[in-house]
């Protein structure tokens, strides 16, 4: 086998490589307890294992292909019989083919077949108050903290949701909360309800109004329920000072839900002075959660000092425009959420989306923008925070 040398002044340059590798910052790439890890959890993918009798490394599916034509002419030792549970990589005799491979290459190696650090990621959108997380909740948030998830916003949707998002803050004091009536609901809450959603709206675990908005798509309720639904969700929102969280679908190739929520955020003066004094000037008066659209009713709703929130459903037939769209949003206006336990991306069970999979949609909003990874990671938080929270003064 070419390049494979033997003795011992090989194995002490590589030696020596290995630490001055370590040295220089590198050597969490290399970490040992992140590579079993990423073996015992198949869903961190490119765990790889070797085919000792064929001499030749294979790779499980997530590995891009690519990856394996580098890999089909290593020697077989410098995969170790797999990255695997008990495995030794970089180790002893391993070090003898270290050598012989260019520093470089073997970093680049590693990068691909190590799972990446925990990125700092925000779902601005999950509704773990749903039913389907019922009792499941912290073994969810525990997934979702371990994926680096350092906050989630739980939107309630009519008023047993709203309350239940409120509990849960109780219990996971991380979490924030909303309330409000989603347009689906619309024709559902009749007025004591909507007066416990108002009492609600001064607490101080709720952050936003909402959600709220107009679905012309599916139309579970009358549209004259869901426009006045919507206005009173703003209006509650202008009271309080807290941003709305709106939800906006049309039919396939329409536009009118889309033109409708404008009409009536503009009406209403969010985006004019009297959005600014509700608001503040540096904050924006109500998040898109869940875009949907075109690029020109993005612009609107951009010149408006709105939010736009990038889910899962970027990823569907008929969605495109989303990705044309998430480069022209201001990172300080730019959030992502999973809308859990709806709207999966791909990679997360269809079953039930949860907080973790934010990670799939960030990452793919990265691809889209110029900022590094780890900037654009924190220009997320930022976003979320200068939305949500109520700055101390
Ligand atoms: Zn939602």
């Amino acid at each position: 086998m070419p390049g494979v040398p033997g003795g011992i002044a090989a194995r002490v340059r590589a030696k020596r490589w290995f630490q001055a590798d370590r040295n220089a910052g590198q050597g969490d790439l290399l970490d040992r307890d992140a590579v079993d890890q990423a073996a015992l959890d198949p869903r961190q993918g490119r765990v790889i294992d070797s085919d000792r009798a064929g001499g030749r490394a294979k790779t499980e599916a997530g590995c891009p292909s690519g990856n394996s034509d580098l890999l089909a002419d290593l020697p077989p030792d410098t995969l170790c019989g797999g990255l695997g549970p008990g495995a030794r990589p970089f180790r002893g005799g391993h070090a003898t083919s270290m050598a012989t491979w260019p520093h470089r290459r073997l970093i680049a190696l590693a990068r691909q077949f190590l799972p990446s650090r925990a990125m700092r990621l925000v779902d601005s959108h999950c509704h773990l108050n749903a039913e389907r997380f019922a009792g499941d909740e912290e073994a969810v948030l525990d997934r979702a903290r371990a994926a680096g998830v350092e906050r989630i916003l739980v939107p309630g949707w009519n008023v047993a949701s709203s309350i239940r998002a409120l509990e849960l803050i109780d219990q996971f004091p991380w979490l924030d909360g909303s309330v409000g009536v989603h347009p689906h609901d619309a024709a559902k809450v009749d007025d004591a309800g909507w007066r416990r959603i108002v009492a609600s709206a001064a607490d101080d675990r709720v952050v936003a109004i909402g959600e709220t908005g107009l679905d012309y798509d599916r139309v579970f309720s009358p549209i004259p329920d869901q426009r006045m639904n919507l206005r009173r969700n703003l209006e509650l929102a202008l009271d309080t000072g807290k941003p709305a969280i709106i939800h906006v679908r049309s039919r396939a190739g329409r536009s009118d839900a889309q033109d409708a929520t404008l009409e009536t955020l503009r009406e209403l003066g969010f985006g004019g002075q009297g959005g600014i004094g509700a608001f503040g000037p540096d904050r924006p008066p109500a998040v898109i959660h869940s875009f949907s659209g075109s690029v020109e009713y993005a612009t609107q709703v951009l010149d408006l000092g709105l939010a736009i929130s990038i889910s899962g459903l970027a990823f569907r037939a008929g969605e495109e425009s989303t990705g044309e769209v998430v480069p022209l949003v201001p990172a300080e206006r730019l959030l992502v959420e999973t809308d859990s336990p709806f709207l999966s991306p791909p990679g997360a069970p269809r079953g039930r989306n949860e907080p973790e999979w934010v990670r799939v949609t960030a990452e793919w909003v990265g691809a889209r923008r110029p900022e590094p990874p780890d900037g654009l990671a924190d220009a997320f938080v930022r976003a979320y925070e200068r939305a949500f929270r109520v700055h101390p003064a």
